[in-house]
């Protein structure tokens, strides 16, 4: 079991090991005492874990109650947050009571924004149960859902009071899941350690969760410490994420977030071999990794569409737009165009 700690505006611990979501509840009545509880969850995550986390509640005396929702990126929409809101007041939630989000990044991010609105704002508990929200999106307090017209666009910063982070629970991910969580994690081998990147490099990440998770939890708090709000250094994090976003927003949300960020940085990557940025070694280090994981390494849409949708993106100001643009395996900086060349740095990046 390890235990890290982030100091943000709110500070909590990261627990990662077997068998906390059955400590779930005497975990969270010694942070909270004997609250309310809205375990928030998503249909096949709760048919998997539901029943576990309900027990604990009830055996650390908390009362629960449940909104379960379809799963899904397409769920992660203002219908499925108003219908959350609408069941919290219903329910006679106040400020004292908690949400538990229990699921993936969607769920993780949709009921990390109800609590960062409802009543303006109640505590919530993360327990990530993919590797993708193990690594990432349980971490850092950004929550969000999507609108029409973009991923993530409307949200808030939130940090959880708790994130209990049960590897007993990735034994049930299937392929493509386990897939998209290496996906994350290659992205952080990428920005910010070469060792990383041998070690997934050499053995599979599967092979050691607690470590692997605990390494890239590791790496997040230092940049959420360092830039909470991103404004500068966390932005890293977004190594391909501005092109996967457009990516996902292209294929209607049908794409999973994690395939699309393999693809955002191995196009990143051979556009910033193209013009210089980095070597033909490193981009070709990253490809072989990415495909050495099952992940896909060409986006199956045209430049042009890309290009109007990461103009969409929050990591856009103005007439530019913030890339995040590698140099060598291990490290990656901000890079500040203008949002009229993404067309040409797609284009450079193979995508026609
Ligand atoms: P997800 O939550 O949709 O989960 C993927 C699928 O796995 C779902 O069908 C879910 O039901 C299923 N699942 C979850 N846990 C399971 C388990 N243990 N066993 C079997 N099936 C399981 O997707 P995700 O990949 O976890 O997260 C992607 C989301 O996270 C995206 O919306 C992305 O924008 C967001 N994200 C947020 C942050 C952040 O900092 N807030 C960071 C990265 C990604």
């Amino acid at each position: 079991m390890r235990t890290i700690r982030i100091e943000a505006s709110g500070s909590y611990d990261v627990v990662i090991g077997s068998g906390l979501l059955g400590e779930a509840g005497g975990r969270i009545a010694a942070l909270a005492g004997r609250v309310r509880a809205m375990v928030v969850s998503d249909e096949r995550v709760f048919s998997l874990y539901g029943a576990r986390v309900l027990e604990s509640l009830r055996e650390a005396g908390i009362a629960a109650a449940q909104f379960i929702f379809p799963q899904g990126e397409r769920e992660k929409n203002l219908a499925t947050y108003g219908a959350l809101l609408e069941t919290l007041c219903r329910e006679r939630f106040t400020r004292r009571d908690w949400i538990v989000a229990l699921g993936g990044g969607v769920v993780g991010d949709l009921a990390g924004f109800a609590a960062a609105t409802y009543q303006r704002g109640i505590p919530f508990v993360q327990l990530p149960t993919t590797l993708l929200a193990a690594v990432d999106a349980s971490v850092g307090g950004k929550t969000a859902v999507d609108l029409a017209g973009g991923k993530n666009q409307v949200g808030a910063f939130h940090q959880p009071r708790l994130v209990l982070c049960d590897t007993d629970c990735l034994g049930t991910l299937d392929p493509e899941e386990y897939r998209c969580g290496c996906a994350e994690i290659i992205k952080y081998a990428m920005i910010g350690s070469p060792e990383f990147f041998e070690e997934i490099s050499r053995t599979p990440v599967r092979e050691d969760y607690e470590e692997v998770i605990a390494r890239c939890v590791g790496m997040k708090r230092d940049c959420v410490q360092a830039d909470e709000f991103d404004t500068g250094e966390r932005m890293l994090l977004n190594f391909g994420h501005s092109f996967g976003h457009a990516a996902e927003a292209c294929s209607g949300y049908a794409l999973p977030h994690g395939e699309a960020v393999a693809m955002g940085m191995a196009v990143m990557c051979r556009s910033a071999a193209a013009a210089g940025f980095c070597s033909e070694e490193t981009a070709d280090a990253l490809l072989a990794l990415l495909r050495a994981y099952g992940l896909p390494t060409e986006i199956p849409y045209g430049a042009e569409a890309l290009a109007e949708a990461a103009r969409a993106d929050k990591k856009a100001a103005g007439d530019s737009v913030r890339l995040v643009v590698p140099e060598a395996v291990g490290r990656c900086r901000i890079e500040t165009v203008p949002a009229g060349e993404l067309l040409a740095w797609l284009r450079r990046g193979g995508v026609q």
